[in-house]
This record gives C-alpha cells, sequence and structure tokens, in this order.
C-alpha cells in the first residue's frame, strides 16, 4: 500500500498517523484491518478490510461497524476493550459481531485489538483491530464440517428407520422383527423373564379386496395396524410380517397374559370399521401364540406360533389358539 492509497484523514491526525508509522504498519499487515482514534473516530483501513466490510467509511465511528459478542470483558463497547488495550502490551483476542455482506447479515467474527502508541511518548495514539481471516476461515469450515455431519447423521437415522419400517403401516418390518426376537430370545434365556410371539392373519382378506378394491385393502390393514398397536404396551414390538400377516413380540410377558392381551385385541379388531368410499366394512382375525420358554429357537417359535394360527384358522378363524 502506498502513501497515496491512505484514505483522507483529518489534520489533527496527520501527525499521529505519522507518528505511529501508519502507512508501514498496513503495508505490513495481510489481514484486513482498521485503525481508529481511540474516540472512535475510522483513521484508515487496508483494502482487505475494505473488501470484507464494505459499508467502512473514514470520519466514522468504529462503533457503527463493530460490537464485540466476548462476555470475556464484561463488555460490548469496543472503546472500553481499547482502552483496556492501551494499559497492557499485546493483542487482545476479541469476537467482533459485523455485516460482512450488504445484507445486512451479522457475523460473529474473531479478531484482535491492539494499541498503537506515540513513539517518544508511548502513550495511545489510536487502536488497531484486526481480523483474523485464518481464524475465520478456519471457524467457518468447521461450522460446515458441523452441519455436513448434521446432516449425514440426520440421513442416516432415516435411513436405518426406513430399513426397518414397513412403508404401508408404518410398523416395524420383517427384517426387524427377525432381529429383534433373536435380541429377545437370548435376553429371555439369561433372565427367569418369558416373552411371547404372536401370529395374526386377517380372515378372507382376499375377499376384502375382490369385493372392495385394493386401496381399501390396504386401508384395512392400516386398520388393523392401529388396533394391534393401540392394545400393545410401549415395549412391545408390533410388526407387519408380510402381506396380512403382523407379529407381536410381548416382551416379559406369561401366556395367560397374552390371552388377555389377545381378547382386547380381537375385541378392538371386530368393533373397528373402515371407512371406503361410501361403504364400511368389518374384519376379523386368527391368531396363534407361543412361548418363548417352550421353543428350541426363535425360528422354532415362529413356526410354533404359525402352527397355533392354522389351527386357528380351520377351527373357524376369528379366534386365537396357543400352540401346545
Ligand atoms: P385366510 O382367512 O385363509 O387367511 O384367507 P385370506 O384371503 O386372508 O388369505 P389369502 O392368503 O388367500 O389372501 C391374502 C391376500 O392378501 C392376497 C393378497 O393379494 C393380499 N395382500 C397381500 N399384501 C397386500 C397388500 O399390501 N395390500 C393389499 N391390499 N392386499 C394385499
Ligand atoms: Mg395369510
Ligand atoms: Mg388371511
Amino acid at each position: 500500500m502506498i502513501w497515496e492509497d491512505l484514505m483522507s484523514i483529518s489534520v489533527d491526525h496527520a501527525k499521529m498517523v505519522d507518528d505511529v508509522s501508519l502507512r508501514s504498519l498496513l503495508d505490513n499487515i495481510t489481514e484486513p484491518a482498521v485503525i481508529a482514534a481511540m474516540d472512535g473516530e475510522i483513521l484508515n483501513y487496508n483494502r482487505q478490510f475494505y473488501s470484507k466490510v464494505p459499508k467502512v467509511i473514514t470520519k466514522d465511528n468504529i462503533q457503527q461497524i463493530f460490537c464485540l459478542t466476548s462476555t470475556v470483558y464484561d463488555t460490548e463497547n469496543i472503546l472500553e476493550v481499547a482502552t483496556i488495550a492501551t494499559k497492557r502490551t499485546g493483542l487482545f483476542p476479541v469476537k467482533l459481531k459485523l455485516e460482512l455482506d450488504s445484507c445486512g447479515v451479522q457475523k460473529s467474527v474473531p479478531g484482535y485489538i491492539s494499541a498503537l502508541r506515540y513513539k517518544e511518548s508511548g502513550l495511545p495514539a489510536a487502536m488497531l483491530v484486526q481480523l483474523d481471516e485464518h481464524l475465520l476461515k478456519i471457524t467457518s469450515r468447521l461450522k460446515e464440517m458441523q452441519k455436513a455431519e448434521l446432516n449425514h447423521a440426520r440421513k442416516a437415522r432415516i435411513a436405518s428407520l426406513k430399513a426397518t419400517t414397513d412403508e404401508l403401516t408404518g410398523l416395524k418390518n420383517r427384517r426387524f422383527l427377525n432381529t429383534f426376537l433373536e435380541y429377545q430370545w437370548h435376553s429371555t434365556k439369561r433372565s427367569s423373564e418369558d416373552a411371547v410371539i404372536v401370529l395374526f392373519d386377517i380372515d378372507h382378506f382376499k375377499k376384502i379386496n375382490d369385493v372392495y378394491g385394493h386401496d381399501s385393502g390396504d386401508m384395512a390393514l392400516r386398520v388393523f395396524a392401529s388396533c394391534l398397536e393401540g392394545e400393545a404396551r410401549a415395549a412391545d414390538i408390533v410388526g407387519r410380517w408380510g402381506g396380512e400377516e403382523f407379529m407381536v413380540i410381548l416382551s416379559n410377558c406369561t401366556e395367560d397374559e397374552a390371552a388377555l392381551f389377545l381378547s382386547r385385541a380381537m375385541k378392538k379388531l371386530r368393533d373397528s370399521v373402515v371407512k371406503t368410499s361410501g361403504e364400511t366394512l368389518r374384519m376379523t382375525a386368527s391368531a396363534g401364540y407361543c412361548s418363548l420358554s417352550t421353543a428350541l429357537s426363535p425360528e422354532d417359535a415362529i413356526a410354533k406360533a404359525d402352527k397355533a394360527l392354522y389351527k386357528a384358522k380351520s377351527n373357524g378363524r376369528d379366534q386365537f389358539i396357543k400352540y401346545t
């Protein structure tokens, strides 16, 4: 920067600027920097600063472009911090709140305040405020990375939710049921608690599709799902096993307690109506159940519950049967 590049400065300050070697100072500062008198009047700034803060004008007060966000100094007033800086040596790290673009968007920018002194007397002549562009770049890069990380975590959460959720009913899907059953199997083996696995199958569901249409069939599946969810406890797992078949894993549950759950769920199902265009339909279901303590493996528990379900179907449907 050459002397002619410096903005017009007041005569009063001219001597001081000369005293503190303002020109060579600005020449040597590669980061955005502004120099102001101790009363806040802006004396000069470099090009880097102007490109960052286009609204800067000499003779304006520095408080019009900056305030502090840091609470370290117990004040937001930059002049007060500059006064503190005159009492010591070195750079004072600060966080500056300023508008970085013409849209008036305020940003918090790291920077330094230091005092410039008269050569002879050593008395404070002006304040130098530098923006730490390096730190600024790192900070904004860090923020970008944090944002990307959050985004990534959110996407991963959605993906994992999708991988375990049945799209039509919002219940757990077969993959999740298999995984959970495996987990439940091992935790039951290690404790005195039992768990019960229930398989449901809607009765004559094909007829519902044939008579009312596939969309009504879908609606019936959603109604069925909400009946089960409404009756299950928070710790139970309700899932769609496939087609019109559903599974409920009742944790910490005896076969007698399972029978009570099944009575409630079956009643709720009988009382529920599915509203299709202009018509309402009702449905029933059959169920088979089996406690994990009576099974040899998770697969065996499913097979046994399925056998009981088959029995419930052949016994006339709309009923539940325990595997024996
Ligand atoms: P049962 O009482 O013996 O169980 O008779 P059912 O008619 O319910 O049994 P079946 O296995 O003959 O028919 C099941 C039907 O479920 C056939 C299939 O088209 C239908 N289905 C399977 N998945 C869906 C689905 O996602 N939406 C709809 N709307 N229908 C489905
Ligand atoms: Mg079926
Ligand atoms: Mg069926």
